[in-house]
Formats: structure tokens, sequence, C-alpha cells
């Protein structure tokens, strides 16, 4: 059996995507800034996709500028509140101790500029509390950045309540919603969130696109300077076909969310009460409030590394912690954020289903992770040491 159990990492593309992208690369070809027919028409299903993407989250199409995926509109939506910040005399940001690096490398960027950055605790339910955010505002911050749902442990953050917050105390709030968009309801309105950051390979669109969203009268700052793409916000000839990859994607996550977040929600439970039988073992995050298709686990006593490898030859693509973190020896940083030791954090297995996965899979993952468990812990010192009660167990 083969099964991609990575969806967090990246997702394959639907064959809608790719049907509406081969159209455009084969007969849609032209720059969206000549003024014949043909660049005009690459120009009409530039601003379609814009309505499209823009229509899912509530949002009107002027807000919407197309990137090169989440970690440039991170860096955008960062970059741009520090600078409104610094001109009105506001050099305080906010954000969590497990975003994204793509969010957390740049705000040490802006430290070194000068400003001062306050990470929020994510307590062990992987949730930040409202409250707290509240208490961290001060009069000079001129920025909040909390991602709508985190990549590693899949846990959904009370965006609009924190938003609330930002909106009553005057504070521009930025969402990083790479792991949200397409799989929860987003609206940017309700929601009360000024900016937020989009992916399309993380919903079965392309890679190397994304979005980020402004609210009209939010200026942004230019990361890229050249042409007046993009209102003059993002320069460099617009990449149409995998934009219009992205919107076809977005539709067609939308159009279908609930029904398949039902499904998923269900196998998730399901992979989540199999693999909880296993001893000294915890799910990390809250069991409810994360994503459809998310499971993450520590397994006391084991390398996540070794896991991984034996996983893989029984046909099984998992990750350990995030993908950008892959290589180094460092724990996850996510899992220490929520209290997990070094040690614990060490043996994590995060396996992200996506709306096609089958109870048949579900039942082979579980069986397959039981015995590669039960396999490493054979040979591990640290497990005969627990064993022996030589150490404590944590789990
Ligand atoms: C994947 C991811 C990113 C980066 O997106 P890219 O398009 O790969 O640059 C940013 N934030 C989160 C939460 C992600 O999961």
């Amino acid at each position: 059996m083969k099964i991609y159990a990575d969806n967090a990492a990246t997702t394959p593309m639907s064959r809608t995507a790719i049907d509406a992208m081969t159209r455009c690369m084969e007969e849609q070809y032209g720059n969206p800034s000549s003024l014949y027919s043909l660049g005009q028409e690459a120009k009409e299903i530039l601003e379609r996709a814009r309505e499209d993407v823009a229509g899912v989250i509530g949002a009107e199409p002027r807000e919407i500028v197309f990137t090169s995926g989440g970690s440039e509109a991170d860096n955008q939506a960062l970059r741009s509140g520090a600078a409104l910040g610094k001109r009105a005399g506001k050099m305080h940001i906010i954000s969590t101790a497990f975003e994204h690096h793509a969010v957390l490398h740049t705000l040490k960027a802006l430290e070194k500029e000068g400003f001062e950055g306050t990470l929020l605790p994510v307590h062990e339910d992987g949730l930040v509390r409202p409250e707290e955010l509240e208490a961290a505002i001060r009069d000079d911050t001129c920025l909040v950045t909390i991602m709508f749902a985190n990549n590693e442990i899949g846990t959904i953050q009370p965006i609009r309540e924190l938003g609330a917050i930002c909106r009553r105390r005057g504070v521009l709030f930025h969402t990083d919603a790479v792991q949200a968009m397409g799989h929860l309801p987003i609206d940017v309105n309700a929601d009360n969130v000024d900016m937020l950051s989009a992916s399309a390979h993380k919903f079965h669109g392309p890679k190397g696109v994304g979005f980020l969203y402004a609210r009209k009268g939010v200026r942004l700052t230019n990361l890229i300077e050249g042409g007046a793409q993009e209102r003059s916000k993002r320069a460099g000839t617009e990449n149409v076909p995998a934009i219009v990859g992205m919107a076809a994607a977005l539709k067609e996550a939308a159009a279908n969310r609930e029904k398949n977040a039902e499904h998923m929600r269900v196998l998730r439970d399901r992979l989540i009460a199999g693999l909880g039988e296993i001893p000294h073992a915890a799910l990390n995050g809250d069991a409810v409030r994360r994503l459809p298709g998310n499971v993450n686990f520590c397994f006391e006593g084991i390398e996540g590394e070794s896991l991984l490898l034996l996983l893989d030859d029984r046909g099984i693509c998992a990750s350990s912690g995030s993908a950008c973190t892959s290589g180094s020896l460092d724990p996850s940083h996510v899992l220490l954020a929520i209290g997990r030791k070094h040690d614990v954090a060490h043996g994590s297995l995060r396996l992200t289903i996506a709306e096609d996965a089958t109870e048949e899979e579900i039942d082979y993952m579980i069986r397959n992770v039981k015995e590669v468990v039960e396999y490493l812990r054979g040979f591990s010192p640290v497990w005969r040491d627990l064993m022996s009660g030589k150490s404590q167990f944590i789990l």
C-alpha cells in the first residue's frame, strides 16, 4: 500500500487545477500587460482568478495581491505592518511562539532593524489565550500576527476573538492562514482580519504561488520593485497559469469544504483513537479544535527520524516536526512551545490526511505505526532505561 499522509507539507494538485493550468499555458499565454487581444485575454482570466479568490474569503478583488507563495505573503504582511508602525512611532510587534518560520524569521530580521517583538505563549492545548493578547498590547504596538491554524499540530486559534481585540485596540491584525485556507471557513470581515496569507500548494493548487489579502486602506510595502503589476504592490510578470490553477483549486476546495471536512474528521478521530492505544504516547494539541486532517503524536523512547524511515519502507509518507526543520537535530519549536520536553519532542509523528483518505488506509497506518514503534523501542537504550525504572516516563 502507498499512502501519502503529509498533506500539511504539500498536497497533490487536483485534476481541476491541472486542467485549468494546462489550458492557460497552451492557449492563454499572453502577457497581461500587453494591449493586443491575446494579452487582454490573459488579463481577463487573471482578474477572474482574483475575483474567485476574493469571493472565497469575503474580500474585494482589489484587496488581493498574488505572490510566490505563503512565505512571501507573510514577509510582505510583516514588513508592511512594521513600516506603517514605524511611521507612527510604534515599533512593537506581537506574535506567538509557534508560528511558521516565514513569520518568526521575518520578525527576527525586524528586531535587528530596531523593532521589538513579543511572543505570546502557546498553552499545552496548542492555543493562545485572548486575555494574554489583550494584556500584551501596548500603546506602541503596531502589528499582531497569529496563525489561523498550526502546520504541525493543526490547532485552530480563536481568530475572530483575537481579531476583535486588535480592532478594539486599533492594532493591525495579520493571520497566516496557509494551513486553514480551503479547509476551514474564513471570512476576513467577520473574522476581523486586516491581512491574511495563503499558499496554493496547501489546497491542491500548484507550488510557488499564493496570495496576500490586505484590507482596503492598509498600505503595503513592496518586497519586489519593478513594473506596475498587482497595483504596483508586487512587480514582475504575473504567473498567470499558476494563479489560474490556484483559483480553480480554491474554488473547488471551498465548494466541497464541509463535506470533505466531515469525512476527514471521522477518519482523523479513528486514527487518533488507534494510535492512542500505543502505551506512553500522547496526542499533541487539542483533540477537537484542530484541522480536520491533522494527527500529531509523541511516542516516548523513540526517534522520529527512524520512525519515518521505517514507515517509508512500508509505503507511508509521514513527517516528524516540520519539513523545514528535518535534517536538523533541533526538536520542533512548535512542540517545545506547547511544553513538550526535548526527549519526547524528538519522538514525534505527524500524519496529515486529505479528503480522499479511506478507512483501509487509516487502519493500515494504525497497524504499521504500532508495529514500528514497538520494533524501535525493542532496541532503544532510552526505552530500556524507562522500563527498568532508571529514568521516569513523561507520557
Ligand atoms: C507551508 C506554509 C507556509 C509557507 O508557504 P510556501 O508557499 O511554501 O512559501 C507558511 N505558513 C504556513 C503555516 C505553512 O504551512
